[in-house]
Parts: structure tokens; C-alpha cells; sequence
């Protein structure tokens, strides 16, 4: 029996993976030369400076390769694999669920343990966060984190160009990797603590 175990919710883009790998892919597709720091909104298209409909053409025709090339956040696996010995770990996306065997394959290729993996089709992630019950929630996109975090689970947000500068909640912390996932979980086993805004206040 694990005597203490938090269920963990984790998103998978910019989160698990490297938050900016489909620039090269961007960039050739539409001739364009950005690098991270243009990268100021979470909006492709505005941040492209693109349609709505010319991502969606794009997403169609490359989404599944860049799902299945993009890079892992290199130190993720294996702090997962550490923590997945006494937390319950789940991967919750907004991934559309025919991404599931491109977005599975991936996570079994980078040895990433879970319980379970949620592809939603949408950036609703409240409902899924509630339902699984989770303790903490792992996020990169500033308005999932702060609904999550505003129904009162604990998030920690990504750090990311375009999650800078926004109000954070007393139950939000900013991390910049998974080593700071890691040292914030290992402080709340220490601490035998269930609410991470008890330890950042
Ligand atoms: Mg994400």
C-alpha cells in the first residue's frame, strides 16, 4: 500500500515535450524565421502571423510527424519513472483523440510510466483534472493551468516565452523543468502535504 501518494495530472506539449520543436517545421512551411522568444502567444496563428485556417491545413497535413518526432524535455523520463514508483501519474492533452496511437507510441518510445493517457480534443482540461481527482496538475498553457488552479487544485505552470507576465494564483507555482517538479513533490512528501500553496505562501 502506498502510504503516500499524490495523483499527478501532466499535459504533454511544451510540458513533456520540448516547447518549441515545430518552429523548424513552421518556419519551412510558411517561409518564415522565427525563433522562441517570437513565440509570445499561445495562439499559433497570431503568433505566426497566420490564419486560423492556414494552421488548420497545416496541422492536418503535418500534425501527426511533428507529434511523433518532437523532442522529450531530455531530463523527463526518468524523473517520471522515479516519481511513478509512488504517485499516480496521468497525461491529460488537447491533443484531438485521433492523435492517440502517434501520442502512445511516443510515450512508450521515451519510457514515460503512467496510469492513463486523455486526449480531450480541446483545452478543457477542469473536467478531466476533477474527475481523475488529481492533487497537482503539470501545464504550459496560462489559461488551462489558471482554470484548473482556480477550481483548486494545485498547478505547477511551465515556463514558457508565452506564459510570462500573468497573474498567478496562490496555488500556481512556476517551474522551469521537471528537476523543479521533482524537487516541488519531493518537498510536499517531506512535508506530508497535499496542497503545494501551504509550501509556497
Ligand atoms: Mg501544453
Amino acid at each position: 500500500m502506498k502510504i503516500y501518494s499524490l495523483t499527478v495530472g501532466i499535459d504533454i506539449d511544451a510540458t513533456l515535450t520540448e516547447p518549441y520543436y515545430w518552429l523548424p517545421w513552421t518556419n519551412a512551411h510558411f517561409g518564415l524565421n522565427q525563433k522562441p522568444e517570437d513565440i509570445t502567444s499561445y495562439d499559433l496563428a497570431e503568433s505566426l502571423g497566420i490564419t486560423e485556417e492556414e494552421y488548420r491545413q497545416f496541422y492536418d497535413q503535418y500534425g501527426e510527424a511533428i507529434h511523433e518526432f518532437s523532442p522529450v524535455r531530455k531530463e523527463a523520463p526518468d524523473i517520471l519513472q522515479r516519481l511513478a514508483l509512488n504517485h499516480q501519474l496521468y497525461y491529460v492533452t488537447a491533443r484531438h483523440p485521433k492523435m492517440k496511437q502517434v501520442t502512445k507510441n511516443w510515450l512508450d518510445r521515451h519510457d514515460i510510466p503512467g496510469e492513463g493517457l486523455h486526449l480531450l480534443g480541446s483545452h478543457n482540461k477542469v473536467e478531466k483534472a476533477q474527475e481523475l481527482e488529481c492533487d497537482l496538475f503539470v501545464e504550459d498553457r496560462y489559461e488551462n493551468a489558471r482554470a484548473i488552479a482556480e477550481t483548486g487544485v494545485d498547478v505547477l505552470l511551465m515556463d514558457c516565452t508565452y506564459n510570462r507576465g500573468l497573474e498567478m494564483l496562490p496555488n500556481m507555482k512556476r517551474v522551469e523543468n521537471w528537476h523543479q517538479v521533482q524537487d516541488v513533490i519531493h518537498f510536499m512528501e517531506i512535508n506530508g502535504v497535499k496542497s503545494l500553496h501551504r509550501i509556497i505562501a
